[in-house]
């Protein structure tokens, strides 16, 4: 799945040299040269991660990073802070400031590439291309394929034919099994952020997720939280019909 990374990042070669290698690993790649074009940007669209220069001209990245962890709709962005900065002290201000990790420059781009994937596969694991087993469900996210083991013969198996939506759905359960995700959650992980649809649509696609499951005897492994939303579970629940 292709990730969009907003590069904030005031020197213009630097600002060249990692949009060029993100681009070339397959991400989408924005540039920011300041905090406030950063801003802006973020405030436009919300991108899947950031890489943040600690020294920029308007705020420092610290600064910056601080700002995005007390809002609401930026607070769960994945950050990593680019410095020049060796000093253990550095270091530490940059994580408690909400980063997610630091790369000191130097760095090669190999490094870069590897540092994001490792942020992205411990923070959104529903963006990673690694496929998912659980149930007797495989879903490949590079194939987009669904496929369900009948009769636990892993053997046999046959391939469940989602809609992109529900492809989307289970992605996101299955990459966060066992948790309870709200309504709201889901629209804005699944359906994307500024997408402005009612909360029922959500349980429309449950919904059709679950009839799909149910002709391959699938469907209680999304189950309903009553009053707080769904899960994937291989764990039996009570309560996983409305
Ligand atoms: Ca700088």
């Amino acid at each position: 799945m292709a990730v969009s990374i907003l590069v904030v990042e005031d020197e213009p070669a630097i600002q060249e040299l990692i949009s060029l290698n993100l681009k070339r690993a397959g991400h989408v790649v924005f540039s920011a040269y300041n905090a406030e074009q950063a801003k802006l940007h973020i405030n436009n669209v919300l991108p899947d991660l950031v890489l943040l220069d600690w020294m920029l001209p308007d705020i420092t990245g610290i600064e910056f990073a601080r700002k995005l962890r007390k809002e609401e709709r930026t607070k769960g962005i994945p950050i990593i802070m680019l410095t020049a900065r060796i000093q253990e002290n550095d270091k530490i201000a940059g994580l408690e400031a909400g980063a997610d990790d630091y790369i000191t420059k130097p760095f090669s781009p190999r490094e870069l590439i590897a540092r994001i994937k490792a942020v992205l596969r411990r923070r959104l694991p529903e963006m990673s291309d690694e496929i998912l087993e659980l149930g007797g469900l495989k879903l490949d996210p590079t194939t987009h394929r669904v496929h369900a083991s009948l009769n636990n013969e892993s053997t046999k198996s046959v391939e469940v034919n989602l809609g992109p939506t529900e492809f989307r759905l289970l992605h996101f359960l299955m990459a966060y099994k066992e948790r309870v995700h709200t309504r709201a959650q889901l629209l804005d992980r699944v359906w994307g952020d500024h997408v402005f649809i009612e909360d029922r649509t959500v349980d429309v696609h449950i919904r059709r997720l679950r009839k799909i499951l149910e002709a391959i005897g699938k469907d209680s492994l999304i189950q309903t939280v009553r009053g707080t939303g769904y899960r994937f579970s291989i764990e039996h629940s009570e309560e996983r019909i409305e």
